[in-house]
């Protein structure tokens, strides 16, 4: 069997079905992807919009594409005929830019909003003031062909896995104060925290959503 494939079925075994999986695939070839697909894995993750670009048309209709980078407001349009999730979503400049694109595909885009939770200086994302000043903007309220249906985050990088456990928390404690301040047109219910180092943490904290990529890959080059 192959390592994409044991990989990957070796770690769905250690994680609730309520819980989905996001293979994160950046910079690896389709045909590595495609190993995954045979045996059911349909979220697949990306961190950059041309290179997300180039495997959507290529690889099966029927997969669901997640942009789990950064992403520049000029680039929305490349990715809005048919990404399924963003989560990377950090100012309500990028939101609007998504409704719009959204609009013209005449679609719907579901997004999460990305909190920063970590101590690191470089790590984009809200904060809780930013964001509940955000959800009660008239401007965001206005905006109908996006969902805002959770929230994203990324832990410090560190051994100290008491440090990764208390920012997963939280994160968790914002997303259920978040759920009693939005109404019915944004649906929250999204948790997407935990990453290869650091997954097993989350799903403690109340993960529902992880993004895996080198526990099934393998390491990347870049
Ligand atoms: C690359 C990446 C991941 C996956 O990282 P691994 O450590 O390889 O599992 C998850 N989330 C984001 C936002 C990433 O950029």
């Amino acid at each position: 069997m192959s390592q994409v494939k044991s990989k990957l079925l070796e770690i769905r075994k250690t994680f609730p079905g309520t819980c989905t999986l996001v293979a994160v695939s950046k910079t690896k070839p389709a045909e590595e992807i495609l190993e995954a697909y045979r045996i059911g894995q349909r979220d697949f993750g990306e961190n950059k919009v041309q290179e997300l670009v180039e495997k959507a048309t290529s690889l099966p209709a029927d997969i669901r594409w997640h942009m789990i980078g950064h992403l520049q407001r000029n680039k929305v349009k490349y990715i809005a005929p048919f990404v399924h999730l963003i989560h990377g979503v950090d100012s309500l400049r990028l939101l609007i830019e998504i409704n719009k694109r959204a609009k013209n595909e005449g679609r719907i885009i579901d997004c999460l909003l990305q909190m920063h939770i970590a101590t690191e200086e470089s790590k984009f994302g809200f904060d809780k003031t930013e964001l509940f000043e955000m959800i009660r903007n008239d401007e965001f309220l206005s905006l109908e062909n996006i969902r805002v249906v959770g929230l994203m985050g990324m832990a410090t990088y560190t051994e100290d896995k008491i440090q990764v456990r208390r920012e997963f928390r939280s994160l968790k404690e914002l997303f259920d104060e978040l759920t009693q301040n939005l109404n019915d047109s944004h649906p929250i219910d999204i948790l997407s925290m935990g990453m290869s180092g650091d997954y097993d943490i989350a799903l403690k904290e109340g993960s529902n959503m992880i993004r895996i990529g080198s526990a099934i890959f393998g390491k990347r080059q870049h």
